[in-house]
């Protein structure tokens, strides 16, 4: 049996900035412990005070009140065990591959006889051997992030800090180098007993993390944490997958009374409780944004409607898509986003898209939709066919436009698709199968 051997103790730590007038609380009464053998992602939207904990974590900076510890010491100026990487490559421009991470072993107090041979034993464990006399400038992001993970493993820190690692590369180095990563990691390879990775990706955090720390902002706080216990790798589109990223979604949305309401729908019961709002997706993504970005997350919710320059009505069906996908809640006249909302405003649109899809179909229009066009021969059905069925139960241009609405939807989150020409509602093609990537 493994016995706890506690790395990391931060004990009530709060960190302000500024004086005065200025003084801000950037983070408030953190408690966090990590134990050896374990990854920990730290969630949050940007600005809730994850790079000021991992500048706390590895010495960078000192808390304002309260203790980090490390193996039960209190952390004076730099901690010896941790080490960082930034999101970006903080190599040396004119040294080779090799020269940048035999400095960081000189660093160490490496001797000169073993240092380069060490070096080129980090590079090959990253994946970059035949690169040791390459310059940065010769080198994609994804490998100048990868010899600085190389750098960072030069220290042999036992604990790992990554500063949103992935986040400057594109889409496709990220997932190489996340997979990389965990290969070495769950393979038991790298000179490290833990890891603290900041994240704003839900499912890079759930993908790789042994646990999430979620993190909301004024002042930036802990929300609440998640145990992620399935086996690497993990596999995005498998059902246990998808049901730990619907919990945590849903622990980040808040609860609103239109979202309780039509997803509390008991299984078997006729279905349609009531009707979706009259709104579409990029307008929802429209207003999400304007209230995050010119708005810090509030505001009221009859200035938006200047702001924004449309109807009220409209802005009201908005605002109601908002609370029942759980993005935002309304209060005495005031729209607040939720932290899942404000995590969606500040995602890249392919991340929004899947958010969005996590959400909205746990409604029962979309359950049944689904469930359909699963059953259908080619996975899909004549538009008709719902409108026939939605017909029963609501009045005719209600029911047209309850599918204009489910289809507006269902593009954006990529569940379903409707062709006009043949006038067919089909499954998209991204949803039907059970596994994909492997991540
Ligand atoms: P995150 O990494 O979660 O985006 P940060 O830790 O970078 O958050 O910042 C938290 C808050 O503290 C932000 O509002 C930021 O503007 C502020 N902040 C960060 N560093 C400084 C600094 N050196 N001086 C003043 N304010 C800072
Ligand atoms: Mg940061």
């Amino acid at each position: 049996m493994e016995t706890r051997e506690t790395l990391l103790r931060l004990e009530n730590v709060s960190r302000a900035y500024g004086f005065g007038d200025r003084r801000f609380t950037a983070v408030e009464k953190i408690n966090l412990e990590i134990q050896a053998g374990e990854f920990v992602a730290l969630l949050g939207p940007s600005g809730c005070g994850k790079s000021t904990l991992l500048r706390m974590v590895t010495g960078l900076i000192a808390p304002t009140s309260g203790t980090v510890y490390y193996r039960g010491q209190p952390v004076r100026g730099v901690n010896p065990y941790a080490t960082m990487v930034f999101q970006s490559f903080a190599l040396y421009p004119w040294l080779t591959v090799r020269d940048n991470v035999a400095l960081a072993l000189e660093a160490r107090g490496e001797p000169r006889e073993t240092r380069y041979s060490r070096a080129e034993q980090l590079i090959d464990l990253v994946g970059m051997d035949g690169f040791e006399s390459a310059y940065p400038r010769e080198l994609s992001g994804g490998m100048r992030q990868k010899v600085g993970f190389a750098r960072a493993l030069a220290v042999e820190p036992e604990l790992l800090c990554l500063d949103e690692p992935f986040s400057a590369l594109d889409v496709l180095s990220a997932e190489a180098l996340r997979g990389e990563l965990m290969e070495l990691w769950t393979g038991g390879l790298l000179p490290t007993k833990a890891i603290l990775m900041v994240s704003h990706n839900i499912e890079e955090a759930i993908s790789m993390a042994d646990r999430v720390v979620v993190m909301g902002k004024q002042p930036g706080h802990i929300v609440s944490e998640f145990k992620i216990d399935l086996p690497h790798p993990r596999q995005r589109k498998a059902p246990a997958f998808e049901a730990l990223i619907d919990r945590i979604y849903g622990a980040i949305a808040g609860r609103t009374e239109p979202e309780a309401k039509e997803v509390g729908t008991p299984p078997g019961a006729p279905g349609l409780t009531r009707i979706l709002p009259n709104a579409s997706a990029s307008a929802l993504a429209g207003m999400l944004e304007h209230i995050h970005e010119m708005h810090g997350g509030r505001c009221d919710l009859y200035k938006l409607d200047e702001d924004l320059g449309i109807e009220l009505s409209d802005l009201l069906q908005t605002v109601e898509m908002a609370e029942m996908l759980g993005f935002a809640q309304v209060e005495a006249g005031d729209i607040q986003l939720t932290l899942l909302g404000q995590i969606f405003a500040e995602a890249s649109i392919l991340t929004r898209k899947e958010i969005f899809a996590m959400r909205a179909r746990r409604l029962p229009m979309f359950q049944w939709m689904m469930k359909m066009l699963k059953a259908a021969a080619d996975q899909s059905l004549p538009w008709k066919v719902f409108f026939a069925a939605l017909s029963l139960e609501f009045p005719d241009d209600i029911a047209e436009q309850q599918l204009d609405v489910a289809i507006d939807w269902g593009r954006y989150a990529e569940l379903i698709d409707y062709d006009d020409r043949d006038e067919v509602i089909r499954l998209d093609p991204s949803q039907g199968r059970a596994v994909d990537l492997v991540r």
